[in-house]
């Protein structure tokens, strides 16, 4: 099912550059490091086209400039971030044509981790529907809020959640298994979680990634996708010890019990 022209490359500690290719040219999504990408490009006989960021964190950024110097790639990143180089402002609306790769990718505007953050999504001609979501949504996670409100990334993360079910959740960092240790202490009776763990440890015992993940397992198991369900909701106000009256204070609550979450 995963579109074998899709390659998530490991970079820094933790970080997965994904690689899209079609016919000997290359889309990169947030080069936190030019190396990875140079000796994937080198080994498979690949040109580098388009660079696409998805919000300004250096281990996202880093390795644009010298990719671009290097290879002449067009960067593509958000409207209101300070970038080391960009191209082409993109903000909710606006698309990226990709007609080499067969594929046009929307933009969506995903406040809550940075302020600025932006989403691409598209389906290719010969494919399922991609989504690169840079640290918004992680699979069973979602991204920490440095410069935004719960208010925000809760909406944000509903634009993600209304994508279509099939939809491959290209998320930049490999934090599944802890992410889900945690959401199997929110809902220690959902099956499809004891699943997706046990498929993830074996996945990491091989040393592969667990990811894309989709976005139909995302809304089986994520708790952050999961806030107007009872058994997260009532797990989010017996760990935070009141009665929470909306979905962005359970999603804040459950945000702050991850956060402090060993
Ligand atoms: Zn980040
Ligand atoms: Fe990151």
């Amino acid at each position: 099912m995963v579109n074998n022209r899709l390659v998530p490359l490991p970079a820094l500690t933790d970080n997965y550059i994904w690689l899209l290719h079609h016919e000997g040219q290359a889309i990169v999504v947030d080069p936190g490091e030019a190396a990875p990408v140079e000796r994937h490009l080198e080994q498979a006989g690949l040109a580098l086209h388009t660079i696409l960021l998805t919000h300004h964190h250096a281990d996202h950024v880093g390795g644009a400039l010298a990719l671009h110097e290097r290879t002449g790639a067009t960067v593509y990143g958000p409207a209101s971030e300070r970038l080391p180089i960009c191209h082409h402002r993109l903000s909710e609306g606006d698309t990226v044509q990709l007609p080499d790769f067969g594929l046009v990718l929307n933009v969506l505007d995903v406040p809550g981790h940075t302020a600025g953050h932006i989403a691409y999504h598209g389906r290719p001609g010969d494919g399922a529907p991609l989504l690169f979501c840079g640290d918004t949504l992680f699979a069973a996670g979602c991204g920490r809020l440095f410069e935004g409100t719960p208010e925000q990334m809760l909406e944000s993360l509903q634009k993600l959640a209304a994508l279509p079910e099939d939809t491959l959740v290209c998320c930049a960092h490999e934090y599944t298994l802890s992410n889900l240790r945690w959401a199997l202490r929110v809902e220690p009776g959902n099956t499809m979680l004891q699943q997706r763990w046990e498929a993830a440890s074996r996945l990491r015992e091989a040393g592969r990634p667990t990811l894309p993940s989709t976005i139909r397992q995302e809304l089986e198991s994520n708790p952050f996708l999961r806030t107007g369900v009872a058994s997260v909701s009532e797990s989010a106000a017996r760990h935070a010890a009141r009665s929470l009256s909306s979905e962005v204070e359970v999603f804040a609550r459950l945000r702050e019990w991850k956060n402090n979450f060993k």
